[in-house]
């Protein structure tokens, strides 16, 4: 007997092994085999061995893993996203066995709950405090002696004296099953409308549905209300609440907590190792029903998915910008379709694509167009900063220098957005005109005074900003330029110094808890004046805020990207719902030199339809995505010249395919990065085009060399 067995490696697309006679096995069962001299984890594959290695070089499978088997639900996606990514099977599955610990035989620890004590035993103080701290729940020794306020000695030798119950833990717990119905809250009539359309899309048990609702109108009550049915239908099904990762923090886990009665299962970078075995074990053997998580969490060894709500789905966050270059939206939305299961996407601002999938009536669409309760929409308004400009070196213009202390005196906050870490964002001579970069790559240092360094933020390369100009070795003639969140900072303390004025950046927010300190102060009132970067645009409710200030409203509307004006929309419109959450109602004032600009506009008149219909137009007139396709091939390598031989052999060996065009080689925006260089193509298709067989064919039709890499990037969203 011999069996097909995949290895999470990104090589080949699965082994023969022989089967041991006390073995029987079958696809799914996570096994351990021999791979030259290591032994690694793989999995018995569908399809069958390919008979290529005669038997007598055959080795065997080493053991199988006691655990539940992979369901074949799993396996086909994972076959089924090799191929829309042209990765190799196992590549995908290492992303499903990354947390193979889970596999592991890991040592229970042993606690101590109460029992009755035996007559000989002598009860002085300290074991008498013991046996009161100690209760049917297990505790440590670590902990009862905590809890008792005595050395863990004592407790041990009670133990001993048979005083005290020993009680294995088990290291990963299963969750707590939720309850459907523990925390409902009574929904508006527009939610239990919106309710009532999810619900029934869940007992259907397929199609894609959007739930599109301003912000604050309190689309996460209507989804769960999604989650508790599919839950209520099936014992045993498993739903996925996916978010982008900064989106999923302690309040909105509360939320779910309380909402289903039992702490969910969590998944992100911030889980701890232990954390994670026990959510990866737990969504294997099915007891993990209901799991929170950002994007990776897709591919948990799921058994008995039903559901996959997606919050926030038009968010880029969804799609990997390395590894395997998967956007989870649309992979979620292949796997309900292939599975058999429905997806809700929720926003306030929904993708293009979703968007055009609604109008085609691929999707359905449940509408909540108004905010829960007393609260408003706030009123948006564009300050033209032709007319207004800020004084030099500052940034705030006297209309918004009015209003916000016009806010303050009120007692309300201020909210001031800007999506720029650090100080300046580049840094020049005065002198020679130098702008300083680093020194392995084609990218602006960005001045941060916090830190009093230099730093790169695509390769995270950071100096000490130097008191002369590399160059031409002027002393103190290197400039700020521009304006990053820390100068704003500054900007408010100078006008407002008796106000209170913090950060909110991924730099002011790195130790852990600093971020939830910080907010929490915020939603308390207790800070005046916000300065924040896109990191506190997502999902906070801060009841005192009013104002909201967009000091550069046109950041990010510049550059070549074609989702350029719909992100801006997405991310102004965000931050402009966090103004006026409760009864008072909010501003927004958007300081921009484009007051005309599409997307001032549709913010203004508050008409996004109109704003989507023309940005779908323009899409549609080009050719792009929704209305076509996009791939990308990057180039990369260190030897520029090899570079720029292979790019320039692929350019001339396109093949001729009816509705694709390639363009390029074009040097990448950033072209050099950490000394490497990189080149790219774009191949654009029409909506039916097979850009995976194209590519495929093209660049097996051009022998690459190591030393360039070649990376296909299907659905590309970033175009550095
Ligand atoms: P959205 O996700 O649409 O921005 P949320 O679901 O976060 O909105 O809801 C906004 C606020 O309104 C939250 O503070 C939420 O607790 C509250 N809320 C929404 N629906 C209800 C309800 N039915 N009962 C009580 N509070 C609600």
């Amino acid at each position: 007997m011999r069996v097909k067995v995949l290895l999470p490696l990104p090589m080949g697309a699965g082994y023969d092994y022989a089967v041991p006679e006390d073995l029987s096995l079958t696809p799914g069962d996570i096994v351990s085999v021999p791979l030259g001299p290591r032994e690694v984890t793989g999995v018995v594959w569908p399809g069958g061995a390919d008979g290529k290695v005669p038997d007598e070089k055959l080795k065997p499978v080493k053991r199988q893993f006691s655990v539940p088997r992979l369901s074949p639900q799993l396996m086909d996606f994972v076959d089924w996203v090799a191929s829309y990514y042209m990765v190799p099977k196992g590549a995908v599955l290492r992303m499903v066995l990354r947390r193979e610990q889970g596999l592991a035989d890991v040592k229970g620890k042993t606690g101590f709950r109460r029992c009755a004590v035996p007559p000989h035993v002598k009860l002085t103080a300290k074991r008498k405090a013991v046996l009161e701290a100690a209760g049917d729940r297990a505790l440590s020794a670590r902990e009862l002696a905590e809890a008792a306020g005595v050395t863990d000695g004592v407790v041990r030798s009670l133990a001993e004296a048979g005083a005290l119950e020993p009680v294995m833990f088990d290291p990963d717990p299963p969750f707590g099953a939720p309850d459907p119905d523990a925390g409902r809250k009574e929904l508006s009539q527009q939610q239990e409308a919106g309710a009532a359309e999810l619900r029934a899309l869940v007992r259907d048990g397929q199609g894609t549905a959007l739930l599109d609702g301003v912000t604050g109108s309190g689309k996460t009550e209507v989804y769960f209300e999604a989650v508790a049915e599919a839950l209520r239908a099936d014992p045993e099904a498993q739903v996925l609440v996916m978010l982008p990762e900064i989106a999923l923090t302690l309040p909105f886990l509360k939320r779910l907590e309380e909402r289903f009665g039992t702490p969910p299962a969590h998944w992100h970078s911030d889980v701890s190792s232990a954390g994670r075995r026990r959510v990866w074990k737990r969504v294997l053997d099915g007891s993990a029903r209901l799991v929170v998580g950002a994007r990776s969490a897709l591919f948990l060894p799921w058994q008995k998915l039903k559901l996959i709500v997606i919050d926030e789905e038009h968010d880029q966050a969804y799609k990997q910008q390395d590894g395997i270059l998967y956007h989870a939206r649309d992979m979620a939305v292949a796997m309900g379709a292939r599975q058999g299961f429905p997806v809700v996407l929720a926003s306030a601002t929904p993708s293009l694509e979703t968007v055009h999938n609604c109008e085609l009536g691929r999707y359905s669409r449940v509408r909540l167009p108004s905010r829960y309760g007393p609260a408003v929409l706030p009123d948006v308004e564009v300050l033209d900063l032709r007319a207004v400009p800020p004084e030099a070196n500052r940034w705030l213009a006297e209309p918004a220098v009015a209003e916000i202390t016009e806010t303050l005196i009120r007692g309300k906050q201020v909210l001031l957005y800007l999506n720029r870490r650090g100080y300046a964002p580049v840094t020049i001579c005065r002198r020679c005109g130098e702008r300083m970069t680093a020194p392995d790559s084609d990218t602006w240092l960005v001045e941060h005074r916090y830190t009093n360094r230099l730093i790169c933020h695509q390769t995270g390369f950071s100096m000490p900003k130097p008191e002369a100009c590399p160059h031409c070795q002027a002393k103190d003639t290197l400039a700020p330029c521009g304006p990053g969140v820390e100068r704003v900072a500054e900007e408010a303390k100078e006008r407002w110094p008796d106000k209170v004025v913090e950060i909110f950046s991924s730099d002011t927010v790195e130790a852990p808890g600093s971020a939830k300190a910080l907010l929490e102060r915020m939603t308390a009132g207790e800070i005046d004046i916000l300065v924040a970067t896109q990191a506190a645009a997502k999902g906070h409710n801060f009841p005192g805020l009013t104002l909201v200030v967009g000091v550069d409203a046109d950041l990010g509307l510049s550059g070549g990207d074609l989702r350029a004006a719909e992100r801006t929309y997405q991310v102004l419109s965000q931050v402009s719902g966090r103004a006026g959450r409760a009864k008072d109602k909010g501003r927004v004032l958007l300081q921009s030199y484009q007051p005309d600009h599409s997307v001032n506009l549709a913010l203004t008149s508050g008409d996004r339809d109109a704003f989507f219909g023309a940005e779908l137009h323009c899409r549609d007139e080009i050719g792009m995505p929704p209305f076509g396709r996009l791939a990308s091939v990057i180039l990369s390598a260190e030897d520029e010249r090899k570079l720029l031989e292979e790019a320039r052999a692929l350019a001339s060996h396109v093949p001729h395919a009816e509705g694709i065009e390639v363009w390029g080689p074009a040097p990448a925006p950033f072209y050099r990065l950490r000394g490497i260089y990189r080149q790219r193509f774009l191949i654009r298709g029409r909506k039916k085009s097979n850009l995976q067989a194209f590519a495929s064919d093209w660049l097996a039709g051009v022998k690459g060399t190591s030393a360039v890499r070649r990376v296909v990037d299907i659905d590309p969203y970033n175009f550095f």
